[in-house]
């Protein structure tokens, strides 16, 4: 349910309804907008209507159900879209186009570093490298886990940027969380609830992939986990779904875009590289991306793609990287938005 407090609701009458809230059982989500304070009150769906008792405490306005089965997430309860702070001045959520760029894994610092260097000079924001691989063969590259974080760290610092990396088993979170800004959660891992469950208490903004199976209410469902959990710093990434078109990797779902934007307050980037697969399609659907209203993109990019330990054919060269925000800036300036 959500308690809709009166726009002149004291400090003291918004307490007494969370206090209330607590007795019943429910869990109470405050979210203070700029106008008014909404209480969502989450919990078993059941037995949600005595909460309409609230309707008589001071202060409060109404109490009405949430229609979609994910709550925190929906825009029922937040209308204002959500703005993720990263670090000072990089933001995702608001008139920034947030640009996150770098290779699929951490491979060596000096790979790291010139990654770094490169993608900051052509206009990126946030510094992405895979230190745990999720990868379909046990017998591929599996990431070089803590020293890959510290790599990671050490370019994005170089470079002046943070830095976001994956965090596959509930148990690496604290440590993953001491040296990067945003944690990743990967398609993969989308329905790993457990991992959900302790991420979302980690204060680091979380970046939540979309899964290749995962419809948009399971996808919202799953980011539900992680609101629930605590977190008020989800960022969301569409990054293509299965389907029987096998000429791209694989299909790229921009109409999430759009959907997302409107069932939910949270940010929506869009990564092209596993959307395509092949690094000539990148460029194109980025552009397509930011036309469609994407806050941001994801972009593997590799000193030398051919050599790369994984995801070679879908990074761009530093140079290829430089071409596509080049060739970027106007579709990003048409839709409103400043790098
Ligand atoms: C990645 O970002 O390198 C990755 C493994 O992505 P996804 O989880 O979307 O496949
Ligand atoms: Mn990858």
């Amino acid at each position: 349910m959500i308690i809709v407090m009166g726009q002149g609701a004291s400090p003291k009458e918004i307490r007494a309804a969370i206090a209330r809230i607590k007795e019943l059982g429910y869990t109470p989500h405050p979210i203070y907008g700029k106008e008014r304070t909404v209480l969502g009150a989450i919990g078993d769906e059941r037995g949600k209507f005595v909460l309409q008792s609230l309707e008589s405490l001071p202060g409060v306005e109404r109490v009405v159900p949430i229609l979609k089965p994910y709550k925190l997430a929906s825009r029922e309860v937040k209308q204002e879209r959500t703005v993720v702070r990263i670090s000072p001045g990089v933001t995702v959520g608001d008139r920034q186009l947030l640009v996150i760029a770098g290779p699929c894994s951490v491979e060596s610092e000096q790979q790291m570093i010139d990654t770094a260097l490169a993608v900051k000079k052509a206009g990126a924001h946030l510094l992405r490298g895979g230190a745990w691989k999720p990868r379909t063969s046990p017998y591929a590259f599996q990431g070089l886990e803590l020293k890959g974080v510290k790599i990671l760290r050490k370019a994005g610092d170089r470079a002046g940027m943070p830095i976001v990396t994956e965090v596959m088993n509930p148990v690496d979170v604290e440590t993953i969380a001491e040296y990067s800004d945003v944690l990743q959660v990967g398609a993969r891992n989308v329905q790993n609830f457990a991992l959900l469950k302790r991420i979302g208490k980690s204060r680091r903004p979380i970046l939540l992939k979309r899964g290749m199976m995962t419809t948009i209410t399971e996808y919202l469902m799953s980011a539900e986990y992680l609101l629930s959990a605590g977190s008020r710093q989800v960022i969301l990434c569409e990054r293509g779904i299965r389907t029987f078109e096998d000429a791209t990797r694989n299909t790229l779902d921009l109409s999430a875009v759009p959907v997302l934007r409107e069932r939910t307050h949270l940010p929506v980037i869009v990564d092209p590289s596993h959307g395509t697969g092949v690094a000539a399609y990148v460029s194109p659907m980025a552009r397509a991306a930011v036309a469609a209203g994407a806050d941001g993109l994801m972009i593997e990019v590799h000193p030398t793609p051919e050599k790369a330990l994984s995801d070679g054919p879908q990074s761009l060269t530093f140079e290829k990287f430089a071409d596509m925000m080049a060739t970027l800036k106007p579709f990003i300036a048409a839709a409103g938005r400043a790098l």
